[in-house]
């Protein structure tokens, strides 16, 4: 059992490495952008409430968000543990979550902090926008999502720090450099993906 968050900025790889490491240790990755990117394209009742707001960068409330995370966490899949990815992302959403972990019995094992210069993942986000052509990838909106970073998410790796379960990652390099120095600083606080797999 396995319970794992990922948290970077905006172009930090999150999302890539977030694959990689769930794979590794067998877990499911749940990514609230990508479960509201799928019910936009679905044009769900859910994709209609929340097409606007990912369009301008802002963010879903926390009442919606942590209901659509309490639902997913709860399917079979998750029993055996989870990755998640963009969520929480602000400190209420932290509390959200705990309440709901520990109504199970269950907590956090380890928080994987990937840390990049602004400046690289400006560059990378800028990359991504040209390839993928995501609507929320331009420039604007890229700085939008950069600042409530700095403001709402940032603060949660303070709260998780004093708990002592943040691992900090330098997020340069190659995609397989970064996945095995998560995997070592994971397997070095104990938590081995054989166990899990
Ligand atoms: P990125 O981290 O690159 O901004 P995500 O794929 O994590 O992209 O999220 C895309 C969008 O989905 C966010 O800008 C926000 O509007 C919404 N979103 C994702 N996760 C959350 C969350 N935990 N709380 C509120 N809104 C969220």
């Amino acid at each position: 059992m396995t319970r794992l968050l990922i948290v970077g900025p905006q172009g930090s790889g999150k999302g890539t490495q977030g694959v990689r490491i769930a794979e590794a240790f067998g877990i499911p990755t749940i990514s609230t952008g990508d479960v509201f990117r799928a019910a936009v394209a679905e044009g769900s009742e859910l994709g209609s409430q929340v097409k606007a707001i990912i369009e301008s960068g802002d963010l879903v409330s926390d009442e919606l968000t942590s209901a659509v995370v309490r639902e997913r966490l709860s399917q079979d899949d998750a029993e055996r543990g989870f990755l998640l990815d963009g969520y929480p992302r602000n400190v209420t959403q932290v509390m959200h979550l705990e309440e709901f972990l520990e109504g199970r019995g269950d907590e956090l094992d380890a928080v994987i902090e990937l840390s990049v210069p602004r400046d690289e993942s400006i560059a990378r986000l800028s990359l991504r926008a040209q390839e993928q052509g995501r609507t929320d990838d331009t420039e604007e909106v890229i700085a939008n999502r950069l600042a409530i970073y700095e403001r709402e998410t940032a603060p949660i790796l303070g709260v998780y720090g004093a708990r002592g379960i943040v691992v900090k990652i330098d997020g340069v390099g190659s995609l397989d450099d970064i996945t095995a120095r998560i995997i070592s600083a994971l397997e070095a606080r104990g938590l081995n993906r054989s166990a899990a797999a």
